[in-house]
């Protein structure tokens, strides 16, 4: 399936933004990923990376994966300096699945910061 198909064919929220179907605040755009700020945000600064191909999350990637989740990863330092993060620094992470409360199953990194956060 090519990426536009798979666009089509995604039914999460993420799906409604990669199509332009609802709207969502923008702070990185490329063929392969997409980053937006979460609507509800849990630290002063929240924002979302996701591959514009669904995968559900960590579990399901491919090695034929790799490609984009080594660039989204490569990435990450533009977007937290495009959204204002890089000088305090930031945490990345990943919910899969029900034990981590994954909402969205579309694969996607939290980058949280703009204040300190608590310890893990
Ligand atoms: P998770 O719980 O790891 O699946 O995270 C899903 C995240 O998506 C939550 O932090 C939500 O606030 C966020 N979210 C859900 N809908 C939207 C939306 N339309 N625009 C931006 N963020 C969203």
């Amino acid at each position: 399936m090519d990426l536009k198909q798979n666009i089509e064919n995604n039914p999460t929220i993420f799906g409604k933004i990669l199509r332009g179907e609802i709207p969502a605040d923008k702070v990185y755009e490329d063929e392969l990923i997409l980053s937006f700020r979460d609507i509800q945000p849990k630290a002063k600064i929240h924002v979302l990376v996701i591959p514009k191909k669904r995968i559900v999350d960590l579990r399901e990637a491919k090695p034929e994966d790799a490609e984009i989740l080594g660039h989204l990863m490569a990435k990450i330092p533009e977007i937290a300096a495009k959204a204002g993060l890089t000088a305090g620094g930031f945490r990345l992470v990943a919910n899969n699945g029900d034990h981590a409360g994954q909402e969205v199953p579309h694969l996607h990194y939290h980058l949280l910061g703009g204040e300190e956060l608590q310890k893990l």
